[in-house]
C-alpha cells in the first residue's frame, strides 16, 4: 500500500472524480474525509466506503467559504492529528456562449473552481508546514483538479477554461512557494472522464462523437484512472515532482486534427 495511514481531505467528493479518489485512497489504506455541498450523497458515499472497511467521514464544506474550508482542516486535525494530503477537486461548469455569458455566472464558476482551489491549498499548506515530516521527509501533498481545458479552449465554457488555466498557474505558484517546506503541490488535468459532469456535456450523440474524434484512445477515461494518479502524487513514488500538471486525456493533447470514431 502506497499511502497507508495517510490522512486525506477531498473536496467535491460526494460523487464523480472526488469520490473515485476517496475510493482509491481508502483501498490504499488512507483515512479520508469527504467534503461537499451535497450532504445526503456525501454521507451515503462515506457509508459506502466504511462498508468496505475503509476509514471515511463526510463533512459539509462549501469551498467558496474560507470558514468552511478551515473547519474541514480543523476537523481532520482534531480527528486524525494531521492532514497529509488535500485534494482540491470541487468544480462546476456553466455552459453559455462567451458573448452572452452573465457576470454572475462567471463569478460563480470562478468562485468554486479557482478561489475554492486557492483557499483549500492555502489553508491546507498552513497546516502542513506546521506538521512533523513523515518517514520520507514529507509534510504533505496538495493535489488540484485541473483539466485539459487549462491549455485547450472551448468558447461555450469560458469561465471553466479560465478557471482551469488559473489552477495550473496556482499549482506552480504554490509548488514553488512550498518547495523547501516539505510540501509538494501538483495537479491532474483530465480529458473526458465518465462522470455525471461528462454525461451532461456529452449527452447527445453528435457531441459524444465530436469528443471521441479528439480522443485517440477512443474511449472516455474511468474515474479510477484519476484516483490512481492521485495516489501516485500523494505518495513517495512522486517525491521529486512539484508544480506540475499531469494530463490523463487518452492522447488528446498530443493530437492535431481528429481521429476516426468507431460506432458505439
Ligand atoms: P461532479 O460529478 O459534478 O462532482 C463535483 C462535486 O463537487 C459535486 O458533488 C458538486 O456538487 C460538488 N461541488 C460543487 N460546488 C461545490 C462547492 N462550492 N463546494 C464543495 N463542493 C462543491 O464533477 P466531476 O466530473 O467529478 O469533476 C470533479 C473535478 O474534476 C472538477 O473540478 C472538474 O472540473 C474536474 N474535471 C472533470 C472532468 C470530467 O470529464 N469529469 C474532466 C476534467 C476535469 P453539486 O452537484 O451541487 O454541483
Amino acid at each position: 500500500m502506497l499511502i497507508e495511514g495517510k490522512v486525506a481531505i477531498i473536496t467535491g467528493a460526494s460523487r464523480g472524480l472526488g469520490y473515485a479518489c476517496a475510493d482509491r485512497f481508502v483501498r490504499e489504506g488512507a483515512k479520508v474525509i469527504l467534503a461537499d455541498v451535497q450532504d445526503e450523497l456525501g454521507e451515503h458515499s462515506a457509508d459506502k466506503l466504511r462498508a468496505t472497511g475503509g476509514d471515511a467521514q463526510y463533512v459539509r464544506c462549501d469551498v467558496t467559504q474560507k470558514a468552511d474550508v478551515q473547519k474541514l482542516i480543523d476537523f481532520a486535525v482534531e480527528t486524525h492529528g494531521r492532514v497529509d494530503c488535500a485534494i482540491a477537486n470541487a468544480g462546476i461548469v456553466h455552459v453559455s456562449d462567451a458573448l452572452e455569458l452573465e457576470e454572475e455566472d462567471f463569478d460563480k464558476v470562478i468562485a468554486v473552481n479557482l478561489k475554492g482551489v486557492f483557499l483549500t491549498g492555502q489553508l491546507a499548506a498552513r497546516q502542513m508546514i506546521r506538521q512533523e515530516p513523515d518517514e520520507n521527509g514529507s509534510k504533505g501533498t496538495i493535489i488540484n483538479m485541473s483539466s485539459a481545458n487549462a491549455v485547450l479552449a472551448i468558447p461555450e465554457i469560458a469561465p471553466y477554461v479560465i478557471s482551469k488555466g488559473g489552477v495550473m498557474q496556482w499549482t506552480k505558484v504554490l509548488g514553488i512557494r512550498l518547495a523547501q517546506e516539505g510540501v509538494r503541490v501538483n495537479a491532474i488535468g483530465p480529458g473526458s472522464i465518465a462522470t455525471e459532469m461528462f454525461q451532461n456535456v456529452a449527452s447527445d450523440k453528435d457531441k459524444y462523437r465530436a469528443i471521441m474524434s479528439r480522443t485517440p484512445m477512443g474511449r472516455p477515461g474511468e474515474p479510477d484512472e484519476i484516483g490512481k494518479i492521485a495516489v501516485f502524487l500523494a505518495s513517495d513514488m512522486s517525491s521529486y515532482i512539484t508544480g506540475q500538471t499531469i494530463y490523463p486525456d487518452g492522447g488528446r493533447m498530443g493530437l492535431n486534427y481528429t481521429v476516426p470514431v468507431k460506432e458505439a
